[in-house]
């Protein structure tokens, strides 16, 4: 079995079939059977059922599968088609342009982009812990306040039915 040297979200060219030429981003890869959707290549309608009360029937445009070996990865650096070879880099197998370029590098960004994102998702979740708890402290001091007023109202009412007592006494 030939391992498959396309992967999500490179950049490959069609180089044979009805979209000879055209290039896109691989959307999915089918390693069993050497099968691959590209962005806006092989579009067929897919007549979809619906399948739920609120779903509607439609037909829908999507990418079908085309054989792996029907297109060339496009080189990131150099721009170019090219075959795909291995070398190991930091003890890691990537995959070289015969520009000697990687063709690791954009994945590498992706995963940067994806670490950056994931920071400001985790500032934000912190930002909204600390929130929460400002909030609380001052539900606690309003609740406090309240306790207090109901305080004041109920030994005001104390007083008031002393002074009753003093006067039904005749003081
Ligand atoms: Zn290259």
């Amino acid at each position: 079995m030939t391992k498959c040297n396309v992967k999500t979200g490179d950049v490959v060219v069609v180089i044979t079939g009805k979209d000879a030429g055209k290039q896109g981003k691989v959307l999915a890869v089918n390693t069993k059977s050497n099968r691959i959707a590209v962005e806006g290549v092989n579009m067929i309608s897919k007549h979809q059922k619906a399948r739920k009360a609120q779903e509607k029937s439609q037909i829908v445009k999507k990418e079908g599968t085309i054989d792996v070996s029907n297109v060339m990865i496009v080189c990131p650096t150099c721009g170019k088609p090219t075959r795909v070879k291995h070398a190991v880099v930091d003890g890691k197998s990537v995959r070289v342009c015969k520009c000697g370029a990687t063709l690791e590098a954009a994945k590498a960004e992706k995963k940067a982009v994806k670490k950056a994102a994931a920071k400001s998702a985790e500032a934000k979740a912190e930002k909204a812990k600390a929130a929460p708890a400002e909030k609380t402290e001052a539900a606690e001091k309003k609740t406090k306040v309240v306790k207090s007023v109901k305080a004041t109202t109920t030994s005001a009412k104390s007083t008031k039915t002393t002074t009753a007592r003093k006067a039904q006494r005749g003081v």
